[in-house]
């Protein structure tokens, strides 16, 4: 291997592993003089690790603007060799694959409207067998956990060691504050169960405009997220594509810098010991918690009984929305929000029904 390749393959190595990874530039190339532009006064921040753009554009319609093509990769080569930034693209068949590797793609996406299609995450992974490059795979457009994990094991299984996954939200039917509803329980579930794989956040897309961007990272950044991918453009208002989600790299800049950076650890005796103490606390009333619920769940079963004998339903709307009622209007005093109330009833509620449903068949 000559030399500058190996020392290519540790930078990209140690841009990998850096915390917190910050991956920028245009939703897409437009031209080469834009996306050279974007490169460098991104580099000229010092915030940023890797360069993205979008070569091949899934438009929701036909008719928009779907992305420069191929001629592109060679601008991002270009980007790269000024900047000595690393590189990554979306692909989505295996011709893109080739080509983005064609052109010394660092490291390749795979986009939300792909992650939902099994055919073409097969298909992007076979094209990537025995080739070593690091992949980043985003949440499929649909809150589909299954098909986010199965992306995942597909391209494991193509023998790719260096899987990113990245969280750009959820769509959903009807307008809502975002784009794309974090959903960040679900994100969350699916970096649990990838501890080792880099969590990036994409604000870009969940927020679908400026305004509110810097909260969602300030939020990734406090759920310990590993790093961001998001838009940046030398004109966002007159990008070709996501124009009101863009920001310019110096806004990016000072979005960075206005960031509390958190961290998931201190060595300080005295927060451990702290936290060991109220953690403790936490541990018991969660275990009170479970033995109230075990005890609520027996009476439930006893009303099965009674159901039974007396060949009731066991669903009673009137009794259930008595019990909401109740619960919201207490749980508002104590702090506790209608929507977690609403959420922790519903399963308590489900339960409730499971038992009584076992007692009515047996
Ligand atoms: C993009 O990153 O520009 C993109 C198309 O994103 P997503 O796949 O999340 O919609
Ligand atoms: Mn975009």
């Amino acid at each position: 291997m000559q030399a500058a390749e190996q020392s290519t393959i540790n930078n990209l190595q140690t841009v990998w592993n850096k915390r917190p990874l910050i991956i920028s530039g245009p939703c897409s190339a437009e031209t080469e003089e834009q996306l050279l532009s974007t490169a460098q006064r991104l580099a000229a921040t010092g915030k940023i690790n890797m360069l993205r753009a979008g070569i091949w554009k899934p438009r929701t319609k036909p008719g928009m603007f779907e992305g420069v093509g191929a001629k592109g990769l060679s601008w991002l080569q270009q980007a790269k060799k000024i900047t000595g930034l690393p590189t990554t693209v979306e692909v989505a068949t295996a011709k893109q694959v080739q080509d983005a590797l064609t052109f010394d793609v660092d490291v390749l996406w795979i986009g939300a409207r792909t992650t939902v299609n099994p055919f073409s995450v097969q298909e992007v992974a076979d094209a990537l067998k025995g080739v070593d490059i690091p992949v980043l795979i985003k949440n499929p457009v649909n809150p589909d956990m299954e098909l986010w994990i199965g992306a995942v094991e597909r391209i494991a299984r193509a023998g790719i060691k260096n899987i990113g996954l990245i969280h750009r939200g959820f769509s959903s039917y009807g307008n809502t504050e975002y784009r794309n509803a974090p959903m960040w329980h679900l994100a969350i579930d699916m970096k649990l169960k990838h501890p080792e794989m880099p969590f990036i956040n994409d604000p870009s897309h969940i927020c679908g405009r400026r305004d509110i961007l810097q909260e969602i990272m300030q939020k990734a950044v406090d759920l310990d997220y590993d790093g961001f991918i998001i838009e940046s453009h030398i004109d966002p208002d007159n990008a070709w594509s996501d124009a009101k989600q863009q920001v310019t790299p110096e806004v990016l800049a000072e979005m960075l810098d206005a960031i509390i950076w958190r961290k998931e650890d201190v060595k300080s005796e005295a927060y451990h010991a702290a936290l060991e103490k109220l953690r403790q606390q936490i541990n018991q009333l969660d275990d009170e918690l479970m033995q109230i619920l075990g005890q609520r769940m027996k009476i439930a079963e006893q009303i099965g009984k009674y159901k039974k004998e007396n060949n009731i339903t066991i669903l009673q709307t009137n009794r259930w929305n008595e019990i909401i009622e109740r619960a919201t209007a207490k749980g508002d005093k104590i702090g506790l929000s209608k929507d977690f109330i609403s959420k922790y009833f519903d399963a308590v509620h489900m339960e409730s029904i499971n038992h009584q449903k076992n007692v009515l068949d047996s």
